[in-house]
């Protein structure tokens, strides 16, 4: 049988978070990304990321050529350092990406990485493969479309993109060459679908400016604090510039903000005087109104500095009347509450909380329909399969897809752990291959993690309780008196005391006699389970202990 191209989905399917992708021909596997997601607290508590399931990639290792880096986005770069300890294979993608990754393996002690940065239209070979980096814009810089060329056609993967005609750094989408590739003739589209419910283009990272000057002017005689995503170094670069012209001095403010700016810095991609700049430590000896804070904490995420400065909860800063707090972002969908929550915090210490203003010009990483037409235009493959999307997104993106002249037969919606299958005759639908979550509590990845979910619900939600029972009598042949912990349920002393006096009840009995410690610990879970369920219509964990 001939040998076909085989692209399996490990991420990035029905979500948007978490991406691995690979590609396999023969002897030869190509992956593409490898990121991670930020769970639901409620779905899965105490979780804090999860990453994707690559026992595939881990069990033909010895075929995994390379990896291929898009971007720097966690959601393409957060589970690498996993990944390079059970597939340790060279490293392609932009000096940013591979700079943030590489702080990411300092953290999780990886000195042995094969990093190897690429510049534009740069081509690297990996086995079968020939791999191009073609540059786009989107919200972080150094990012990457890639155009691979396979033994059976050529495969283009947009990665996140979007065409921004005057990004910060004048890098802009290659269209040029991307036509070129679409002339000569391309097998397979893969394309970012996040924004494919916005008609439209999306806006231009330049058009940021202005509302931050507007702010900048509005509020001379504030303290002025920005917060923003750290990566995103040309919104940084915007406010650094806005803040320098209004003749502020700035201060970089969590961990990630500090971190990615010197990484960003020292490549040169974010540039500013070092003495525009001073230590958070130090912002005391800066007038109010001369002092411009760049922080993180646009979603609200618990740990960062914003929200720790709206809960008191961060020495350096003290927020008043005397602050003004920007937030350059919009929400990402689901973390509502955690945002609303920090601005009310803010508001209710004085501060002027901007976060529409600045909002409503939506500023988006990701193409609007527009472009993503002008990508098929450009393109014309052959076969195209929606990714990086819901999958609302990836439906709407294959009806875009339709429109734009593509045969519906030679789309494909992939799913989580599909292998589809390409080459001339059409693409079909291949072997699965394992796929799903691997939850990661703390930095280790969760073991049997199902039961630990559960545990953690049933905990949160019920309580536990634990009775600690002796089966022998004391000395003078009386039973000794049980003892009851419970937490997080509504025992008050009178129902404990009435659960001891059943438990004596059955000691005296002689209950546990012809029982096994088994036995006896089933029956006791069964019988206070019954009184629990009747007087509280609670189902706490209970945890029997026999002791004799
Ligand atoms: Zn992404
Ligand atoms: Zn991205």
């Amino acid at each position: 049988m001939a040998k076909r191209i085989k692209i399996g989905f490990l991420g990035g399917i029905g979500e948007i978070g978490k991406n691995m992708t690979f590609i396999e021909y023969g002897d030869d596997i190509i992956v593409v990304d490898a990121g991670l997601s930020f769970p639901n607290p409620e779905e899965t508590p105490g979780i804090d990321y999860v990453i994707p399931d690559y026992t595939y990639l881990k069990n033909n290792a010895q075929r995994v050529r390379a990896l291929f880096i898009t971007h720097g986005h966690e959601d393409h770069i957060g589970a690498i350092p996993f990944f390079l300890k059970d597939v340790d294979v060279p490293v392609y993608g932009s000096p940013l990406a591979l700079g943030l990754l590489n702080n990411k393996l300092g953290e999780a002690k990886i000195r042995s990485a094969k990093l190897r940065a690429v510049k534009d239209r740069e081509t690297v070979n990996a086995g079968k493969f020939t791999v191009e980096f073609v540059r786009v814009t989107h919200s972080i810089a150094g990012s990457y479309a890639l155009s691979i060329t396979t033994p059976k056609g050529v495969i283009f993967m947009t990665g996140d993109f979007k065409i921004d005609h005057t990004p910060i750094d004048g890098n802009r989408t290659d269209l040029a060459r991307i036509s070129e590739i679409g002339s000569k003739g391309v097998l397979l589209l893969m394309m970012d679908s996040t924004n494919v419910e916005r008609s439209g283009y999306s806006m231009s990272e330049r058009n940021v400016y202005k509302a931050l000057e507007f702010q900048f002017d509005q509020n001379r005689d504030k303290r002025i604090i920005v917060a923003t995503f750290a990566s995103n170094i040309h919104r940084v670069q915007q406010i650094i510039d806005c803040a320098v012209r209004h003749n502020r001095k700035i201060a970089f403010s969590g961990r990630s903000m500090i971190k990615i700016a010197e990484i960003a810095k020292q490549l040169g991609e974010l540039s500013y005087e070092e003495e525009k700049v001073v230590d958070i430590e130090k912002i005391n000896k800066i007038p109010y109104d001369r002092l411009c804070i760049i922080s993180t904490g646009t979603q609200g995420e618990p740990m960062s500095a914003l929200t720790r400065m709206s809960n008191d909860d961060f020495k350096k800063v003290t927020i008043s009347n005397l602050d003004t707090v920007i937030l350059s972002s919009s929400p990402i969908p689901g973390n509502e509450r955690l945002i609303y929550n920090v601005i009310n915090k803010l508001c209710q210490k004085g501060a002027t909380v901007v976060y529409q203003a600045l909002s409503e010009i939506h500023v988006s990483g990701h193409a609007c329909k527009e472009e993503l037409k002008l990508m098929f235009s450009l393109l014309r493959p052959k076969y195209f399969m929606p990714v990086h999307g819901e999958y609302r997104h990836l439906k709407m993106h294959k009806d875009l897809a339709v429109t734009m002249g593509i045969p519906e037969a030679n789309i494909v919606i992939p799913e989580l752990g599909n292998v589809i299958e390409a080459d001339k005759s059409g693409l079909r639908k291949g072997n699965n291959v394992p796929a799903g979550s691997t939850m990661l509590d703390g930095s280790i990845m969760a073991e049997n993690s199902e039961m630990l979910l559960r545990d953690r619900k049933l905990l949160g939600v019920d309580g536990f309780l634990i009775a600690i029972v002796s089966i022998e009598f004391d000395d003078d042949n009386q039973p000794i008196a049980p003892i009851i912990i419970t937490r997080g349920i509504n025992v008050n002393e009178a129902f404990s005391e009435e659960l001891k006096d059943d438990i004596t009840a059955e000691l005296v009995r002689g209950t546990f006699n012809e029982m096994d410690l088994n036995g006896s610990k089933q029956f006791l879970r069964k019988m206070l389970a019954k009184k629990l369920q009747a007087k509280l219509k609670k189902r706490p964990m209970i945890i029997p202990i026999i002791m004799n």
